[in-house]
């Protein structure tokens, strides 16, 4: 049995997708800027893939810019609205369980001269609106807080922020990476000005991503080459990616969110059965698909590895930093202890995900800790 709970590192592309996509490689194949009928085609798909995705969260087709990914959207957003703002103030606000793709451009942005507060996270996994409130300075620019976590999966109060940063004047984004299909997203109730998005967290393929910019908050490009995309992302569009984009949204449905939290009800509480193993973040508010759970004394590298023997796929901390054998930042901004966050396994599920998956992996995870434990010299 092969068993995939690895959904907020990617997911599959939906069958559905791959087939709206095809026609986009090999017969409506033109550039969308060029003035062609085959230019003309791939306009037309593009702009009507921008008008979906635009209503799918509430907003106006030209608030939307394609990019590459959740990484793009998130350094654009926020290099682009610095670099803009720069005269009116340079203090940025964030919080210290961000996604490397925030976080790392904060810290880039300090080396330039920028001041970046980085808020506190409560023990179960949400961002302090009071602090947020009490560390607005006059000169207070940008304030970014991602919507729902990556590796633990709480979801913030993003309409309060919003709603703050609105009555402030200050610009105000999200990373919406991991809430799309997940949590209702409606740009103009939550008060965002910026907002970043992925499609392949969602079924939707790799390398096509988009940045909601609400109409009167200006950003500055960070690529020159052309006028694409309002122009604020020069390149040639990637047509086959946007209606990708676009058709997997439209594949979503609420069923699935149901279906999804019943199964990760029930994988939470027979992994909390295991002795000495705990949740990391909050059982409310959290994304219908993320369980994030430390067993103490062993590794969760170790972990993944048998569980990966038995052909169940999982992840410990964040994907994209699994390459290293640091502790989760995001774990440790919770105060969960170093020794805790080693051991943490995420398991992200799909919609594709069955009861029969889940059953099988809750009896391999409890074989595999049980044999490491024995073994542990930790325990
Ligand atoms: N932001 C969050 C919250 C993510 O989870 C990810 C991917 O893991 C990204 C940004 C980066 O997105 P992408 O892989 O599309 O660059």
């Amino acid at each position: 049995m092969r068993v995939y709970l690895d959904n907020s590192a990617t997911t599959r592309t939906a069958p559905e997708v791959a087939d709206a996509m095809l026609p986009f490689f090999v017969d409506k194949y033109g550039n969308a800027s060029s003035i062609h009928s085959f230019g003309e085609a791939a306009k037309e798909a593009l702009e009507n893939a921008r008008e979906q995705i635009s209503k799918y969260i509430n907003a106006e087709p030209d608030e939307i810019i394609f990019t590459s990914g959740g990484t793009e959207s998130d350094n654009l957003a926020i290099k682009g609205a610095a670099y803009a703002l720069k005269d009116k103030g340079k203090h940025i606000i964030t919080s210290r369980f961000e996604h490397p793709a925030v976080l790392e451009v904060c810290q880039a942005l300090e080396k330039e001269g920028f001041e970046v507060t980085y808020l506190s996270v409560s023990k179960e996994g949400f961002v302090d609106i009071e602090k947020l409130k009490e560390s607005i300075k006059s000169d207070t620019i940008l304030v970014t807080v991602m919507h729902a976590n990556n590796e633990i999966g709480t979801i913030q109060d993003i309409e309060k922020i919003g709603s703050i940063c609105m009555e402030k004047g200050i610009v105000f984004h999200t990373d919406a990476v991991q809430s799309v299909g997940k949590t209702p997203l409606d740009v103009k109730k939550m008060h965002v000005d910026l907002a970043s998005f992925s499609a392949h967290k969602f079924h939707g393929p790799k390398g096509i991503g988009a940045l909601y910019v609400r109409k009167k908050d200006k950003i500055k490009k960070l690529f020159q080459g052309g006028s694409q995309e309002m122009n604020l992302r020069p390149g040639t569009e990637n047509v086959s990616g946007a209606v990708g984009f676009s058709t997997a949204l439209k594949l979503l449905d609420e069923e699935d969110i149901k279906k999804m939290s019943e199964l990760r009800n029930y994988l939470i509480d027979e992994l909390l059965s295991i002795p000495e193993a705990s949740l990391n973040g909050s059982r409310e508010n959290r994304l219908c698909n993320n369980v994030n759970v430390s067993f103490s004394h062993i590794e969760g590298e170790s972990i993944l590895l048998g569980l990966d023997d038995k052909g169940i796929a999982v992840s410990t901390g964040s994907a994209c930093t699994s390459q290293k054998l640091e502790p989760s930042h995001v774990l440790l901004a919770l105060g969960v202890k170093p020794e805790d966050a080693h051991g943490s396994i995420r398991f992200s599920l799909s919609k594709y995900t069955t009861k029969k998956e889940i059953d099988y992996t809750i009896n391999a995870v409890k074989t595999v800790v049980e044999n490491l434990r024995k073994i542990s010299p930790l325990s």
